[in-house]
């Protein structure tokens, strides 16, 4: 052995592949593969991020109190069970990191969000996957999963790239039918785009069950995911157990000061949320109308509408015709789905012509 060995846990890693910025070209395109938020940033959190530039000699505050305190208030919380990261992919990370390692298994569904594998692996756990129904979150096939070396259960409600929702009966059995052992983290980066609701009572079960960590993020709905901030909420001791791990400064002053500014700007999630759920319902309506071509529309409740191709005009025919036209979506070969196209919802603009060139392709192929 004359070089440094990676352990063999690592190099079973599939790297992360982010949504794409730019086409192949290097023009400029409008960019709906990462399921940011089209309107931007709150105007008042941009103003707290630039406050920053005052301050950049100094650490920023390791608690993060002025981010947990504001979130306590916002969800009548307890600001010492709130653990946050750099982005809620580092609190994913940290659950991965606290609560399994080699000979430990770790349950996500087929058609789920990538960081899952990765955290769980880079502990050296054994990834198990739960196939989906018709695209969605089966709790039944989850539970087939789980032996007594299960450790966690990620579940993304809305899950990402499906955009389905599994309603809070289904996510109350699947907890209720689990050993006290396995801690399930509900993934909720998507939830302020759920349809009247910001919460599917995943919280109410992170708040009195003892196994239940819920994730957000102020990286969709609340614009900012340049800023990097995510958090999670549970029982104290899995908040405790997750702090042992984290890096002290993971969350820069500037990400704390807009992710406080952003809180207080309840008017924006209205409004954002409003505009969301009237333009995917429009879009999914536009693409359940190609249903002649092959095209469906997977209903969502996200921030993005999965689009399946079951006809002459295949997804990667698909995606490389709208980025000739100019749109970035997510094709997703790599998460078991060659045959979809995760698309963002844009703005009214960005969303009309991304349909009107997805039938432009679909009208070429036929
Ligand atoms: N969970 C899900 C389901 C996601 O889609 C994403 C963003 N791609 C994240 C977590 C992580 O988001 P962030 O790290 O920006 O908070």
């Amino acid at each position: 052995m004359n070089a440094p060995v990676p352990k063999q846990w690592i190099m079973d890693i599939a790297p992360y592949i982010p949504g794409r910025s730019t086409t192949d070209s290097g023009a400029k395109a409008v960019k709906l593969s990462s399921n940011e938020n089209p309107l931007g940033t709150p105007p008042a959190a941009r103003e707290a991020f630039l406050s920053a530039a005052r301050d950049l000699e100094r650490y920023p505050d390791a608690s993060g109190s002025i981010v947990r305190d504001a979130l306590a208030a916002r969800h009548g919380l307890d600001p010492a069970r709130i653990i946050y990261g750099n982005g809620s992919d580092e609190v994913l990370h940290l659950a991965a990191g606290a609560f399994s390692g080699p000979g430990d298994e770790v349950i996500f569904v087929h058609y789920g969000f990538a960081v899952y594998e990765i955290a769980a692996r880079r502990t050296g756990a054994t990834p198990v996957i739960a196939p989906d129904k018709d695209y969605a979150t089966d709790v039944d096939a989850i539970l087939a999963c789980v032996t007594e070396r299960t450790r966690i259960i990620f579940v993304a409600n809305p899950n990402n790239p499906t955009g389905t929702f599994a309603p809070r009966e289904e996510i109350a059995r699947l907890h209720a039918n689990l050993p006290a052992h396995v801690l399930l983290v509900l993934d909720h980066a998507y939830a302020e785009y759920i349809d009247g609701a910001d919460d599917d009572g995943g919280m109410e079960l992170a708040r009195t069950a003892p196994n239940v960590l819920v994730t957000r993020t102020f990286s969709k709905m609340y614009g900012l995911a340049a800023e990097r901030i995510g958090w999670g909420y549970a029982a104290e001791p899995i908040i405790q157990a997750m702090h042992r791990i984290r890096l002290p400064f993971s969350m820069t002053i500037a990400g704390q000061r807009a992710a406080v500014a952003a809180l207080a700007d309840e008017e924006w999630v209205t409004r954002c949320r409003a505009d969301n759920a009237r333009l995917r319902r429009w879009f999914t309506q536009e693409i359940a109308a190609m249903g002649n071509a092959g095209l469906r529309p997977i209903p969502s409740q996200a921030n993005f509408v999965l689009v399946v191709f079951e006809g002459p005009l295949t997804a990667e025919a698909a995606y490389k015709g709208l980025m000739d036209e100019g749109y970035i979506v997510r094709w997703l070969p790599g998460q078991g789905l060659p045959q979809g196209l995760r698309i963002t919802i844009g703005t009214e603009e960005e969303t009309r012509g991304v349909a009107a060139a997805l039938r432009r392709l679909v009208e070429r192929a036929a």
